[in-house]
């Protein structure tokens, strides 16, 4: 027989466990697009469906607007121990657009098919947001008091470069964020299903996100000699920038494997017996499972051109042209990345940098990272933690700003053959049922001992 207390700790899991699947869905049925040019619907929708979730168990958070309707919701949840440096648990509510054209099923559905819940955010990321809103309201209905202040934020904007989100929010009350030192949101937590040395036999390791790669968005502009389109001109604005973006994208970056990459690599070494080949590194990488694509970008820095703009006439050759580039760098190649783009673009072209995004390397070790292992193997005994680099960026690189080392920590449990990083912005995102159960689950552990 079982004891009436372990009776209701599994119905206070069950009860997170249904909240989180529930409210990911319903957070995936309110559309909260960022579009990135403020013509979205905002996340003001989202930030009082949230609010309204809270309010019903008794919290008061904290709701702003950076903008009318961008809205992120803050709350802060007493520690036992107050001395001790409070951490924050945050996820976004806006999602990238999607095109139902494409889709299997209305991105804004939320419904379960095949066991797994669809629509836009469902891995990116209003799972998450379902996972923390879940645990949040077991705390509040049971009055139960982690070891420290937990804060839970809910930022608008992430998706945009977080500029009216989690920035806005650390630049203007950053007391809301006071005392805490360390961040879990996305991107890593979900697992990948490796071949275990000599046995061959499936083991997981989940994927900590420990660092991320920078990003600097910048534009170069070609200035030329303007004039009539019958007339020779070897002075062109157009072929100037034209033979720039050449050069920058034939430009080869030199593969460099940062801390977190190779103690990736060394530990899939480890645990498979697979020797990796550096001089071959693409016959390693399919070991890595669903999270190849993300660990494919993390190997070097790149720039990817995104956008040309030139000319107005066929018969006017313009006196400028202009390109964007989407530039990545790994911890500590900010200033060398542009000085080489700057160089390979060559003379008569200026270099123009929009936004840069600090790239983040947190400590792979200590207490923390303790904590997150041992509530990932509380509930799947015999897996593994890895550390890894994202090739994106997330709202941790905002709270790094306030001194505040960020992880990515949104624990899924994954089938082995789902390919996990094409979901995020992709067609028919999903996010399998058990996987979010299995991560309310982990996230419930992690609280009670962080
Ligand atoms: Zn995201």
């Amino acid at each position: 027989m079982t004891a009436p207390s372990e009776q209701s700790q599994d119905a206070a899991v069950a009860r997170i466990e249904e909240e989180a699947v529930r409210i990911t869905q319903e957070l995936i049925r309110i559309d909260s697009t960022n579009y990135g040019d403020g013509t979205g619907p905002g996340e003001r929708e989202a930030a009082e469906y949230v609010v309204g979730l809270l309010r019903e168990v008794g919290l008061e958070p904290t709701y702003l607007e950076s903008e009318p309707g961008r809205a992120s919701v803050v709350v802060r949840v007493e520690g036992s121990d107050r001395a001790r440096p409070g951490l924050i648990i945050h996820g976004h509510l806006d999602v990238v657009p999607a095109d139902a054209a494409d889709w299997s099923v209305d991105p804004f559905s939320g419904e379960i098919r095949d066991g797994m819940i669809w629509g836009r955010g469902a891995v990116d990321m209003k799972d998450m947001d379902g996972m923390i809103l879940a645990n949040l309201r077991h705390l509040a209905r049971t009055g139960t008091k982690p070891p420290r202040d937990v804060v839970f934020a809910f930022f608008a904007d992430e998706e945009a470069g977080s500029t009216l989100g989690a920035h806005w929010v650390a630049t203007h009350h950053p007391e809301l964020f006071e005392g805490c030192t360390e961040a879990i949101s996305e991107v890593g937590g979900y697992s990948i299903t490796l071949p275990e040395r000599g046995t061959g036999r499936p083991v997981r390791a989940y994927l900590l996100q420990t660092a991320e790669k920078g990003f600097a968005w910048i534009r170069i502009r070609a200035a030329g000699r303007a004039g009539h389109g019958s007339v020779p001109n070897d002075e062109n604005a157009i072929v100037r920038l034209a033979r720039a973006i050449d050069r920058i994208d034939a430009h080869e970056w030199p593969a460099e494997y940062v801390a977190s990459v190779r103690t990736l690599f060394d530990s899939i070494t480890e645990l498979t017996g697979v020797e990796r080949d550096d001089a071959n590194i693409e016959a390693f990488l399919p070991l890595l499972g669903g999270a190849r694509q993300f660990v494919s970008g993390t190997l070097r820095d790149s720039a990817n051109l995104t956008m040309l703009t030139a000319g107005y006439k066929n018969n006017v050759i313009p006196g400028s042209a202009e390109a964007a580039i989407d530039c990545r760098f790994l911890p500590g190649h900010q200033d060398l990345m542009l000085e080489t783009i700057r160089e390979l673009a060559g003379e008569h072209v200026e270099l123009i940098v929009d936004q840069l995004g600090i790239p983040l390397d947190a400590p792979r070790s200590g207490p923390f990272v303790d904590a997150m292992r041992e509530a990932i193997l509380a509930e799947d005994p015999g897996a593994h933690l890895l550390p890894y680099c994202l090739s994106a960026g997330t709202d941790n690189k905002a709270l790094k700003r306030l001194g505040i080392d960020g992880y990515g920590f949104a624990p899924l449990q994954l089938p082995a053959d789902l390919d996990f990083a094409p979901l995020f912005h992709g067609i028919d995102e999903r996010v399998p049922v058990e996987g979010v159960k299995f991560g309310a689950r982990v996230l419930r552990r992690l609280i009670e001992t962080c």
